[in-house]
């Protein structure tokens, strides 16, 4: 399990800025910097509809990886200890990044 904060306040799983997920994906096969991998997991909360008020924070959770070439992955699962993921206004998946990201 990986520690996650995460500023994309408009995601529609983002509470107090962290995930409400228990499990999430990253992209980035072929990412060699960490502007080229996102958030996998990523729904825009279009319109604010939905406010977190029933949903919990998770402080760690399962982190699955598609960027192969950092030094954190193993076998497609992120083994780091605390991550960041990053994006606040994206409206997109692609706008969000994993700030942890480190070339191996
Ligand atoms: S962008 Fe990803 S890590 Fe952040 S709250 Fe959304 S699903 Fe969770
Ligand atoms: S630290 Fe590396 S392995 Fe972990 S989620 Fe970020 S890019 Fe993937």
């Amino acid at each position: 399990m990986t520690k996650l904060e995460c500023n994309v306040t408009n995601c529609l799983h983002n509470a107090d800025n962290c995930c409400c997920k228990q499990s999430i994906m990253v992209d980035g096969h072929d990412a060699k910097e960490k502007e080229q991998t996102c958030c996998g997991s990523f729904d825009e909360n279009k319109g604010g509809l939905f406010k977190n008020v029933f949903k919990t924070p998770e402080s760690s959770l399962s982190v699955d990886c598609e960027a192969v070439q950092c030094i954190y992955n193993d076998n497609r699962h992120c083994a780091a200890a605390k991550i960041g993921i990053a994006g606040d206004g994206a409206s997109r998946a692609e706008q969000t990044l994993c700030t942890t990201f480190q070339l191996s």
